[in-house]
Protein backbone atom coordinates (compact mmCIF):
# COMPACT_ATOMS: atom_id res chain seq x y z
CA UNK A 1 0.00 0.00 0.00
CA UNK A 2 1.50 3.55 -0.47
CA UNK A 3 1.06 5.98 2.04
CA UNK A 4 -1.12 8.96 1.22
CA UNK A 5 0.71 11.09 4.19
CA UNK A 6 3.74 10.42 5.80
CA UNK A 7 5.08 12.55 9.28
CA UNK A 8 9.06 11.89 10.02
CA UNK A 9 10.43 12.74 13.05
CA UNK A 10 8.43 16.19 13.01
CA UNK A 11 8.65 19.01 15.79
CA UNK A 12 6.97 21.90 16.52
CA UNK A 13 7.57 24.73 19.31
CA UNK A 14 5.98 27.43 20.14
CA UNK A 15 8.42 29.94 21.86
CA UNK A 16 9.99 27.83 24.43
CA UNK A 17 7.14 25.11 24.42
CA UNK A 18 7.60 22.04 22.12
CA UNK A 19 4.13 20.83 21.13
CA UNK A 20 5.23 18.67 18.52
CA UNK A 21 7.96 16.00 19.89
CA UNK A 22 9.20 13.86 17.24
CA UNK A 23 5.81 12.74 15.24
CA UNK A 24 6.31 9.97 13.27
CA UNK A 25 3.01 9.05 11.49
CA UNK A 26 2.12 7.12 8.38
CA UNK A 27 -0.77 7.36 6.83
CA UNK A 28 -1.76 4.76 4.01
CA UNK A 29 -4.46 5.50 0.68
CA UNK A 30 -7.88 4.77 2.09
CA UNK A 31 -7.00 4.55 5.96
CA UNK A 32 -8.99 6.60 8.46
CA UNK A 33 -6.95 7.54 11.20
CA UNK A 34 -7.96 9.05 14.52
CA UNK A 35 -6.57 11.43 16.88
CA UNK A 36 -7.17 11.08 20.41
CA UNK A 37 -5.37 12.94 22.98
CA UNK A 38 -6.19 15.13 26.02
CA UNK A 39 -6.58 19.04 24.93
CA UNK A 40 -3.24 20.60 24.39
CA UNK A 41 -1.75 17.36 23.55
CA UNK A 42 -0.89 18.43 20.28
CA UNK A 43 -3.95 17.67 17.92
CA UNK A 44 -4.40 20.70 16.18
CA UNK A 45 -1.26 21.57 15.67
CA UNK A 46 -0.42 18.12 13.98
CA UNK A 47 -3.39 18.43 11.77
CA UNK A 48 -2.47 22.17 11.27
CA UNK A 49 1.03 21.26 10.37
CA UNK A 50 0.23 18.89 7.21
CA UNK A 51 -1.87 21.95 5.78
CA UNK A 52 0.97 24.12 6.06
CA UNK A 53 -0.99 26.40 8.58
CA UNK A 54 2.00 25.73 10.92
CA UNK A 55 6.08 25.82 10.13
CA UNK A 56 7.65 23.01 11.64
CA UNK A 57 11.10 23.18 13.03
CA UNK A 58 12.59 19.49 12.32
CA UNK A 59 11.51 16.61 10.78
CA UNK A 60 9.55 16.39 7.13
CA UNK A 61 6.32 15.61 6.24
CA UNK A 62 5.66 14.11 2.86
CA UNK A 63 2.50 13.92 0.52
CA UNK A 64 2.73 10.97 -1.81
CA UNK A 65 6.22 11.30 -1.03
CA UNK A 66 6.69 14.81 -1.88
CA UNK A 67 8.56 16.42 1.03
CA UNK A 68 5.39 19.45 1.11
CA UNK A 69 7.29 20.69 4.72
CA UNK A 70 10.48 22.21 2.22
CA UNK A 71 9.99 25.70 1.86
CA UNK A 72 9.90 25.99 -1.53
CA UNK A 73 7.26 24.33 -2.15
CA UNK A 74 4.05 26.50 -3.18
CA UNK A 75 1.67 26.26 0.09
CA UNK A 76 -1.49 26.73 -2.10
CA UNK A 77 -0.53 23.77 -4.67
CA UNK A 78 0.07 21.49 -1.62
CA UNK A 79 -3.87 23.10 0.35
CA UNK A 80 -5.32 21.89 -2.99
CA UNK A 81 -4.69 18.92 -2.57
CA UNK A 82 -5.58 18.48 1.16
CA UNK A 83 -9.26 19.01 2.52
CA UNK A 84 -9.63 20.53 5.98
CA UNK A 85 -12.79 21.02 8.09
CA UNK A 86 -12.40 22.65 11.25
CA UNK A 87 -14.21 22.68 14.83
CA UNK A 88 -16.19 25.66 13.61
CA UNK A 89 -16.29 28.70 11.16
CA UNK A 90 -16.09 27.05 8.16
CA UNK A 91 -17.84 28.41 6.07
CA UNK A 92 -17.93 32.06 4.73
CA UNK A 93 -21.18 33.74 5.82
CA UNK A 94 -21.67 36.85 2.94
CA UNK A 95 -21.69 33.04 -0.23
CA UNK A 96 -24.61 30.66 -0.43
CA UNK A 97 -23.97 27.35 0.19
CA UNK A 98 -23.60 26.48 -3.93
CA UNK A 99 -20.95 29.98 -3.38
CA UNK A 100 -19.18 28.42 -0.78
CA UNK A 101 -18.30 24.84 -2.61
CA UNK A 102 -18.22 26.50 -6.24
CA UNK A 103 -15.18 29.18 -4.84
CA UNK A 104 -12.69 26.34 -4.62
CA UNK A 105 -13.51 25.32 -7.68
CA UNK A 106 -13.63 28.48 -9.61
CA UNK A 107 -10.15 29.63 -8.44
CA UNK A 108 -8.40 26.30 -7.73
CA UNK A 109 -9.21 24.15 -10.54
CA UNK A 110 -10.61 27.05 -13.09
CA UNK A 111 -13.53 25.52 -13.90
CA UNK A 112 -16.06 27.65 -15.68
CA UNK A 113 -19.57 28.90 -13.41
CA UNK A 114 -21.23 25.94 -15.35
CA UNK A 115 -18.99 23.36 -14.96
CA UNK A 116 -18.80 24.08 -11.20
CA UNK A 117 -22.09 24.88 -10.73
CA UNK A 118 -22.88 21.26 -11.59
CA UNK A 119 -20.25 19.90 -9.66
CA UNK A 120 -21.34 21.46 -6.48
CA UNK A 121 -25.12 20.88 -6.88
CA UNK A 122 -23.37 16.80 -7.63
CA UNK A 123 -21.81 17.13 -3.97
CA UNK A 124 -24.78 18.57 -2.16
CA UNK A 125 -26.54 15.68 -3.05
CA UNK A 126 -23.68 13.55 -1.91
CA UNK A 127 -24.23 15.39 1.34
CA UNK A 128 -28.56 15.09 1.09
CA UNK A 129 -27.98 19.48 1.03
CA UNK A 130 -29.54 20.05 -2.37
CA UNK A 131 -32.05 21.92 -1.50
CA UNK A 132 -29.72 24.61 0.42
CA UNK A 133 -28.20 25.90 -2.17
CA UNK A 134 -29.36 29.03 -2.26
CA UNK A 135 -29.29 29.75 1.14
CA UNK A 136 -26.80 31.59 3.61
CA UNK A 137 -24.96 29.98 6.05
CA UNK A 138 -26.69 31.32 9.04
CA UNK A 139 -30.15 29.78 7.87
CA UNK A 140 -28.39 25.93 8.22
CA UNK A 141 -28.14 24.34 11.46
CA UNK A 142 -24.81 23.42 12.82
CA UNK A 143 -25.09 20.25 11.18
CA UNK A 144 -25.86 21.55 7.68
CA UNK A 145 -23.04 23.72 8.08
CA UNK A 146 -20.48 21.27 8.61
CA UNK A 147 -22.35 18.66 5.93
CA UNK A 148 -21.79 21.76 3.91
CA UNK A 149 -18.24 22.23 5.11
CA UNK A 150 -17.45 19.05 3.96
CA UNK A 151 -18.68 18.58 0.43
CA UNK A 152 -16.79 22.12 -0.04
CA UNK A 153 -13.44 20.18 1.55
CA UNK A 154 -14.20 16.85 -1.12
CA UNK A 155 -15.21 19.20 -4.05
CA UNK A 156 -11.62 19.24 -4.97
CA UNK A 157 -11.02 15.61 -4.72
CA UNK A 158 -8.32 15.72 -2.63
CA UNK A 159 -5.91 13.52 -1.45
CA UNK A 160 -6.76 13.50 2.02
CA UNK A 161 -9.11 14.74 4.44
CA UNK A 162 -8.07 16.84 7.78
CA UNK A 163 -11.10 16.78 10.26
CA UNK A 164 -10.18 18.67 13.66
CA UNK A 165 -13.25 17.81 16.05
CA UNK A 166 -15.65 18.62 13.94
CA UNK A 167 -18.64 17.50 15.79
CA UNK A 168 -16.87 19.22 18.76
CA UNK A 169 -19.19 22.45 18.08
CA UNK A 170 -22.52 21.31 17.78
CA UNK A 171 -25.66 20.18 19.55
CA UNK A 172 -25.93 16.64 20.67
CA UNK A 173 -28.99 15.90 18.48
CA UNK A 174 -26.76 17.18 15.59
CA UNK A 175 -23.80 14.90 15.96
CA UNK A 176 -24.71 11.96 14.07
CA UNK A 177 -25.63 13.56 10.49
CA UNK A 178 -22.16 14.50 10.56
CA UNK A 179 -20.33 11.42 11.62
CA UNK A 180 -22.55 9.13 9.21
CA UNK A 181 -21.37 11.77 6.29
CA UNK A 182 -17.95 10.93 7.33
CA UNK A 183 -18.78 7.28 7.74
CA UNK A 184 -19.96 6.86 4.12
CA UNK A 185 -16.53 8.78 2.73
CA UNK A 186 -14.51 6.33 4.89
CA UNK A 187 -16.33 3.68 3.00
CA UNK A 188 -15.92 5.29 -0.32
CA UNK A 189 -11.94 5.25 0.25
CA UNK A 190 -11.23 8.35 0.98
CA UNK A 191 -8.21 9.22 3.08
CA UNK A 192 -8.87 10.59 6.45
CA UNK A 193 -7.04 11.62 9.60
CA UNK A 194 -9.57 13.08 12.25
CA UNK A 195 -8.93 14.47 15.78
CA UNK A 196 -11.64 14.18 17.72
CA UNK A 197 -13.56 13.07 21.02
CA UNK A 198 -16.14 10.96 19.60
CA UNK A 199 -14.13 7.68 21.30
CA UNK A 200 -17.42 5.07 19.81
CA UNK A 201 -17.34 6.71 16.03
CA UNK A 202 -13.54 6.23 16.60
CA UNK A 203 -13.76 2.71 17.73
CA UNK A 204 -16.14 1.98 15.26
CA UNK A 205 -14.75 3.77 11.67
CA UNK A 206 -10.76 4.45 12.36
CA UNK A 207 -8.43 1.80 11.14
CA UNK A 208 -5.83 3.28 13.59
CA UNK A 209 -6.51 5.54 16.59
CA UNK A 210 -3.44 7.21 17.38
CA UNK A 211 -3.09 8.80 21.35
CA UNK A 212 -1.44 11.68 21.49
CA UNK A 213 0.43 12.76 24.78
CA UNK A 214 2.21 15.99 25.50
CA UNK A 215 3.16 16.14 21.83
CA UNK A 216 4.61 12.42 21.52
CA UNK A 217 2.11 9.23 19.91
CA UNK A 218 2.17 7.61 22.89
CA UNK A 219 0.61 4.19 21.73
CA UNK A 220 -1.07 3.60 18.89
CA UNK A 221 -2.76 0.62 16.93
CA UNK A 222 -6.01 -0.75 16.06
CA UNK A 223 -9.56 0.51 17.51
CA UNK A 224 -9.55 -3.01 19.32
CA UNK A 225 -6.24 -2.74 20.67
CA UNK A 226 -6.25 0.64 21.94
CA UNK A 227 -9.90 1.27 23.49
CA UNK A 228 -10.02 -2.90 24.27
CA UNK A 229 -6.65 -3.24 25.91
CA UNK A 230 -4.14 -0.40 26.43
CA UNK A 231 -1.05 -0.48 27.05
CA UNK A 232 0.18 2.88 29.12
CA UNK A 233 -1.43 3.77 31.99
CA UNK A 234 -1.80 7.41 30.35
CA UNK A 235 -3.93 6.31 27.56
CA UNK A 236 -6.24 4.27 30.38
CA UNK A 237 -6.44 7.09 32.56
CA UNK A 238 -7.29 9.17 29.56
CA UNK A 239 -10.26 6.69 28.04
CA UNK A 240 -11.39 6.51 31.15
CA UNK A 241 -13.15 9.57 31.53
CA UNK A 242 -14.81 8.58 28.52
CA UNK A 243 -17.01 5.78 29.94
P1 LIG B 1 -5.16 19.96 20.95
O1 LIG B 1 -5.73 20.21 19.60
O2 LIG B 1 -4.75 18.55 21.18
O3 LIG B 1 -6.06 20.47 22.05
P2 LIG B 1 -3.27 22.03 20.25
O4 LIG B 1 -2.47 21.53 19.10
O5 LIG B 1 -4.35 23.00 19.96
O6 LIG B 1 -3.80 20.80 21.10
O7 LIG B 1 -2.30 22.73 21.28
C1 LIG B 1 -1.14 22.11 21.78
C2 LIG B 1 -0.38 23.11 22.62
O8 LIG B 1 0.14 24.13 21.78
C3 LIG B 1 -1.25 23.80 23.67
O9 LIG B 1 -0.47 23.96 24.82
C4 LIG B 1 -1.54 25.14 23.03
O10 LIG B 1 -1.73 26.11 24.00
C5 LIG B 1 -0.28 25.40 22.23
N1 LIG B 1 -0.51 26.23 21.04
C6 LIG B 1 -1.30 25.90 19.99
N2 LIG B 1 -1.28 26.87 19.05
C7 LIG B 1 -0.47 27.84 19.55
C8 LIG B 1 -0.02 29.12 19.04
N3 LIG B 1 -0.42 29.57 17.85
N4 LIG B 1 0.81 29.84 19.83
C9 LIG B 1 1.23 29.38 21.02
N5 LIG B 1 0.86 28.19 21.54
C10 LIG B 1 0.03 27.43 20.82
MG1 LIG C 1 -7.54 20.91 18.96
Amino acid sequence: MSAVLRLEEVWKSFDDHEVLRGIDLGVDEGQVVALIGASGSGKSTLLRTVNLLEPIDDGRILLRDEDISDPRVDPDAVRARIGVVFQQYNLFPHLTVLGNITLALRHVHRMSKRESDAAAVALLERVALADKAKAHPDRLSGGQQQRVAIARAIATSPDLLLLDEITSALDPELVGEVLDLVRSLADDGMTIVMATHEMAFARDVADRVVFLDAGRILEQGAPAEVFGAPREERTRAFLARFT
